[in-house]
């Protein structure tokens, strides 16, 4: 079967079509500036085919997703020979609420969920509507199943998930940590598991998704017991443009300090904070690297202050976890920064973890990192969470 999985923005959507038989990727591309004019770049994988790559009118994700249709099944850019070859369409949503634990095969119902769901992703969730809405009219009967960002972190304990603040607030409108970046836990910690060789049960990993946003999780048997991403992708460490975890009397003093609103502030806390504001320089970790080895203080500092917190979300999980079988790095900047891994680790030795520098000094494959006789395993581990969506909906389609 082969299946299409999208990844809906506000102005944009990525796609991959993978072939299950074998789980290769068959075609890819990204239609941009929906809504304002629109671009598409197609290409086919594997098959001699040529890449598409140019303008194209998008006034909404409905005209998007027609044209990469129409790609996808074209004499010149094709990759099926027609639209019944896609058994089912795999969405990325990012907020499910409580309400989800797992993927979902989308109904009325589940598209009801994703909207009471807007107001904790105002950005996303309607986006991600969007692009379900655009297949379910595009491709009528063929299942579209939505895969959520905060599912994998529904196992967390309440007093992992919980605010202490008036109850309620989570009672009648279900403010509590959520967390984010789901799928790719998710995935790198089951890889984690595999290739430690550890039984599911009583194992302990951290997984350390760095991109350009950036979350942590604790993960215990196999699930999530903590993560720090909260009700919104805000919270945790400091990232490229978000600020992570302050004290939030920081948003009263500067929308007084400046006169702008709350949500004016929380815009500049998203995006015009993070080691993009400390430097100066970037919100790009290869910039800050280069800055830094030029001498540049600030740009030092952002990365001090961005290892610091993750080595403090490891030291934390160990002790919430009661001990440390594995860390994993994964993401942007967890796949490709061997002196920002090796800058995190420094000093947890007396945690069990001793890396090894030469294994350490690689980028974007799977690898083991720590040395033979570090009793904590840590692995770089890609992530793929348009797998894990593909994977999801083959598994819903083929059990439904
Ligand atoms: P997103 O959160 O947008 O999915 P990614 O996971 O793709 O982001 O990560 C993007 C970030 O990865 C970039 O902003 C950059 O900081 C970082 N990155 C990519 N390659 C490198 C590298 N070779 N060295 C250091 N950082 C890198």
């Amino acid at each position: 079967m082969k299946i299409l999985v999208i990844n809906a923005g506000s102005s944009s959507l990525k796609y991959q079509v993978f072939d299950m038989e074998n789980e290769t990727i068959i075609a890819k591309g990204l239609c941009e500036r929906i809504g304002i004019d629109g671009h598409l770049k197609h290409t086919p994988v594997g098959n001699g085919k040529p890449v598409f790559d140019s303008d194209m009118d998008f006034p909404t994700h409905g005209e998007a997703i027609a044209a990469v249709l129409d790609k996808l099944v074209s004499e010149e850019y094709g990759v099926v020979a027609s639209m019944d070859e896609i058994g089912a369409v795999g969405h990325r949503v990012l907020h499910g609420g409580s309400k989800f634990i797992a993927s979902q095969l989308v109904t009325d119902a589940v598209k009801d969920a994703i909207r009471e769901c807007f107001p904790l992703g105002p950005l996303h969730n309607p986006a991600n509507l969007m692009g379900i809405e655009a297949c379910e009219k595009a491709m009528p009967g063929v299942p579209q199943i939505a895969v959520f960002d905060t599912a994998f972190h529904q196992t967390m304990p309440a007093s992992s998930y919980m605010y202490a603040v008036p109850y309620k607030y989570y009672e009648e409108n279900h403010v509590r940590r959520y967390g984010f970046h789901g799928t790719s836990h998710r995935y790198v910690s089951a890889e984690a598991i595999r290739v430690m060789g550890l039984p599911v049960e009583g194992s302990r990993i951290v997984t350390c998704h760095l991109g350009n946003g950036s979350s942590m999780a604790a993960v215990k048997d196999g699930k999530c017991f903590d993560t720090s991403m909260g009700l919104t992708p805000l919270e945790g460490v400091p990232m490229g443009t978000r600020c992570g975890s302050v004290d939030p009397a920081v948003v009263e003093f500067i929308s007084n300090l400046e006169g702008i609103s709350v949500s004016e502030t929380l815009t500049m806390l998203n995006k015009k904070s993070g080691v993009l504001a400390v430097s100066g320089v970037s919100s790009d970790f290869r910039d800050l690297d280069k800055a830094a080895a030029e001498g540049n203080e600030r740009a030092q500092l952002a990365l001090d202050m961005f290892n610091y917190a993750v080595r403090k979300y490891i030291g934390a999980y160990a002790a919430a976890m009661g001990g440390l079988d594995g860390i994993v790095f994964t993401a942007g900047i967890g796949e490709n920064s061997p002196e920002v891994r090796a800058n995190i680790l420094k000093g947890l030795e007396f945690l069990g973890v001793k890396l090894d520098a030469e294994a350490n000094n690689c980028r974007g494959k799977l690898q083991k990192i720590s040395a033979e006789d570090s009793r904590v395993q840590v692995y770089v581990i890609p992530t793929n969470e348009e797998l894990v969506i593909a994977r999801d909906a083959l598994a819903i389609v083929t059990a439904g």
